[in-house]
């Protein structure tokens, strides 16, 4: 009788709680409720202010809580990431991915690389392809990139409708079709990010003009290369009148356009186009940092709002490598951790229109990086081959994506080996492992979805 009476009373606490929740009483929630647990590490998540010691639990791909200490034996599997930094997956807006289709010379083929050898190794898990495609060709560049990518791939599309195929496309002024560009960007809202301009070698304002006006129509940004520096179309004009709040300067630190005066001084039209609202990117590239005026810029305390590789054949082994070593050069100019993360996640995430992504509010999707700052002498590039010794660097320990593993740089979600079975195999499971997931009766894990 007792045994029946407390029976019904749990019967009615687990009413209650369902009814909470949201969920029906008979599915109860498993014991395990949890598929990963990363456990003691520094979670760094800028938008909801945290830069502290956390555990963050993920659940069918998405947080599930962020929490001072999280209940082991609610997680299917408890990694280790004490001394190690948790942050949102990172977020590189401006890169070139448009491989595959075999053009030389151009950033629609050769110049581009393909997104995952480049991605999870260096703790991002989402990029925007920064122009490669226009409306001509973005249905090929989606169906040969996007859609079959790991990686989560954005696009700006580029306001020339052949995209970035080189000089006798991108002079073109005859192919750059604002309404054209707009509509296919309101055909995959959401995937399509922003407009891009770039390379544009003549004194003409339409370029600037007719990406400004595809962006107003289908409500996106623009993202702008400024191309040759003419005076007829001085940088000042473009930030202080020509571009609206949430529009990007990418390239900030190249010194090509005028960004710093013969004085030494930043450009106090960068000043002033930061006071309306305009966004400046770092763009490094192949040919886009410049120590010489990066250093005094940041002195001077014109920071970046997103820190972005320009990631194409070019740049990767020259002085820019990957993400994490263009972060590294902030904190080497002593910018601090957070606010080098700060505008390596939530920032991009922002100024892309994607809130949804770059931070670790439980019910976001789970990308996710795991970092360990090393100590020691390390020594960083710019574009002619300058150096600048820092004493810090970043390295990706572990990629997720969606809530799962995709990169693991020391095996620390692994058993040893000797644990196993003499004859084991694969040792993950697909709730949080894309690389060596047992075999499951349902199927596969992972899979892509922008
Ligand atoms: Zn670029």
């Amino acid at each position: 009788m007792r045994m029946r009476l407390n029976a019904t009373r749990a019967a009615a606490a687990c009413l209650v709680v369902g009814a909470i929740a949201g969920v029906p009483a008979q599915q109860q929630p498993p014991p395990q409720q949890y598929d990963l647990l990363l456990k003691g590490g520094h979670v760094i998540d800028a938008r909801n202010r945290i830069s502290a010691v956390r555990d963050v639990a993920i659940a069918d791909g998405k947080i599930a809580a962020v929490a001072a200490r999280i209940d082991p034996a609610l997680a299917s599997k408890v990694v280790d990431v004490s001394n190690l930094y948790v942050a949102p997956g990172l977020i590189d807006i401006h890169v070139h991915v448009f491989a595959g289709t075999g053009e030389r010379g151009s950033y629609a083929g050769d110049n581009s690389v393909y997104p995952d050898g480049f991605t999870f190794r260096s703790g991002v898990t989402t990029v925007v392809d920064a122009g490669c495609a226009g409306w001509r060709n973005f249905d090929d560049f989606k169906q040969r990139i996007i859609d079959r990518s790991k990686t989560r791939v954005l696009a700006m599309l580029n306001i020339v409708g052949n995209g970035m195929r080189g000089g006798k496309f991108e002079q073109d002024l005859s192919d750059m079709d604002a309404r054209a560009t707009a509509d296919m960007a309101l055909r995959h809202k959401g995937l399509i990010v922003g407009v891009k301009t770039a390379h544009f070698s003549g004194p003409e304002w339409a370029p600037v003009e007719r990406a400004v006006e595809a962006g107003t129509i289908a409500n996106l940004p623009v993202m702008v290369d400024f191309g040759t520096n003419r005076p007829e179309r001085p940088l000042s004009e473009l930030v202080t009148k020509k571009l609206r709040p949430g529009d990007i300067y990418t390239h900030l630190y190249s010194g090509l356009r005028n960004e710093q005066l013969e004085s030494g001084a930043v450009n106090p039209a960068l000043f002033e186009g930061r006071k309306r609202g305009v966004i400046f990117d770092v763009g490094h590239g192949g040919g886009s940092f410049l120590w010489r005026i990066a250093v005094p810029a940041m002195k001077a305390g014109f920071v970046p709002d997103s820190i972005s590789t320009d990631l194409h054949i070019g740049s990767m082994n020259a002085g820019m490598k990957d993400m994490l070593n263009v972060m590294d050069k902030f904190l080497a100019m002593g910018m601090p951790l957070d606010d080098v993360m700060l505008r390596s996640t939530w920032n991009p995430a922002k100024e892309i229109g994607r809130d949804d992504l770059g931070h670790l509010s439980p019910g976001a999707p789970a990308d996710v990086v795991v970092l360990r700052v090393e100590k020691g002498r390390f020594g960083f590039v710019d574009m002619y081959g300058a150096r600048l010794q820092g004493t810090q660097k970043l390295a990706a320990e572990l990629t997720l994506r969606d809530g799962k593993v995709v990169y693991d740089l020391n095996g620390i979600t692994r058993p040893d080996w000797n644990t196993l079975p003499r004859d084991y195999r694969q040792t993950g499971d697909a709730k949080w492992d894309a690389i060596t997931p047992a075999p499951r009766p349902s199927g596969r894990g992972g899979g892509a979805n922008p």
